[in-house]
């Protein structure tokens, strides 16, 4: 497979366009900052009175109504919330993107289930970072980037490709790689490592941990930090230097433990059978119809979720001992969570 590094992009693709970036949160504040460090013509489209306008000025870029960013811009970048997004394009960027523009993504879901079927003059591409928008700002600061997807759905102007490629070179993600794919692939394999590792595997191995042992009356602070906080320094072993690398820094009887008893915990075949199912009713699109009912009922599902795990003794305990760490920094303030 081939990566494509700085020195494959050419960011001249991008000279004389105007780019509007629509949202301002996670990915939305990364790219329009980094854009606009890179030399880029940026503005930001939102909605007027929102907090994001705020944050945005304060940032000193350019804001202006969604319908108004979208009117100046030659390449209009979509960082709204997944579900709002087929909403806000056929009201407000559909009708006011002009002729051959280009419509950029971040992740590939409206597009590969349909929820977005853009017109044929369109260049549609997806430059989808592999890491969250604070890491993707944070890293183009110290010169280095965050890895990313790119993939083309129509190439109308003939240089879509390249023209996602200095897009991407604007964010930083070719100084670390980019991997060419498909809306596709990176839709379905996005969804399945959520689900199935990084947030809903995840999560519940940590509240399994906590709660066995709680419930087997060892103190919550030690479940806390045995189960959820060390589970930082670990990932920053394998991050940095592989399952090997992890295993070479613990102890012996910490491998040994790892390599005799995780298949006790996660049964390998059975996980594997219990994963392919989920990346089924990925595939089959059985998912996408769910979760886009869920939204047209109000997301009740999803907010009496946030609510019970919200509640969850784990999350007490957490904050308690998170206040008495001053070295921990929380990107998020409990403000922000609204709770
Ligand atoms: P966020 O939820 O963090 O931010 C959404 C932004 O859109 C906010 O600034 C919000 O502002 C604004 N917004 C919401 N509704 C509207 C509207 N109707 N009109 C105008 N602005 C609106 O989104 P993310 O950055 O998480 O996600 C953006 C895209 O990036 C998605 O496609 C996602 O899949 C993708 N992505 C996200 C990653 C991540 O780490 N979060 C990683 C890779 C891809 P306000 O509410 O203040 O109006
Ligand atoms: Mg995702
Ligand atoms: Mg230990």
């Amino acid at each position: 497979m081939k990566i494509y590094y700085d020195h494959d992009a050419d960011i001249g693709f991008l000279s004389g366009k105007k780019v509007a970036v629509l949202g301002f949160g996670s990915q939305g504040h990364a790219h329009a900052l980094n854009l606009k460090d890179s030399g880029v013509d940026v503005r930001v489209g939102l909605r007027p009175g929102s907090k994001s306008w705020a944050r945005a000025e304060a940032e000193g870029l350019r804001v202006l109504s969604v319908a108004e960013a979208v009117r100046e811009a030659d390449l209009v970048m979509m960082l709204l919330p997944d579900e709002t997004q087929a909403r806000v394009y056929r009201e407000e960027v559909e009708p006011n993107l002009k002729e051959g523009g280009a419509l950029a993504f971040a992740h590939g879901f409206n597009i590969h289930f349909g929820q977005i079927r853009p017109r044929k003059d369109l260049d549609v591409f997806m430059v989808a970072p592999k890491g969250p928008g604070h890491l993707v700002r944070s890293e183009y600061q110290r010169g280095s980037g965050v890895p990313a997807l790119v993939a083309v759905h129509q190439d109308a102007s003939g240089s879509a490709f390249q023209t996602a490629l200095a897009y991407a070179k604007a964010i930083g993600a070719t100084r670390a790689g980019v991997i060419p794919t498909t809306f596709k692939d990176e839709t379905e394999t996005d969804l399945f490592g959520e689900q199935a590792v990084l947030c809903g595997g995840l999560t519940r191995l940590i509240a399994a941990g906590f709660e066995t042992l709680t419930e087997a009356g060892y103190p919550p602070e030690m479940a806390y930090f045995e189960v959820l906080h060390e589970v930082k320094l670990i990932v920053d072993l394998i991050y940095e230097s592989g399952l090997s690398g992890m295993r070479y820094s613990i102890s012996n009887t910490a491998e040994y433990g790892d390599y005799t008893r995780g298949d006790q915990v996660v049964p390998l075949e059975e996980t594997k059978r219990r994963m392919r199912e989920v990346l089924r009713q990925i595939q089959t699109g059985e998912f996408a119809r769910e979760w886009v009912l869920e939204n047209q009922a109000g997301q009740p599902v999803l907010q009496a979720n946030r609510r019970r795990w919200q509640a969850h003794p784990i999350e007490e305990v957490g904050s308690r001992l998170r206040a008495m760490m001053p070295f921990i920094k929380p990107r998020i303030s409990k403000e922000e969570m609204g709770g």
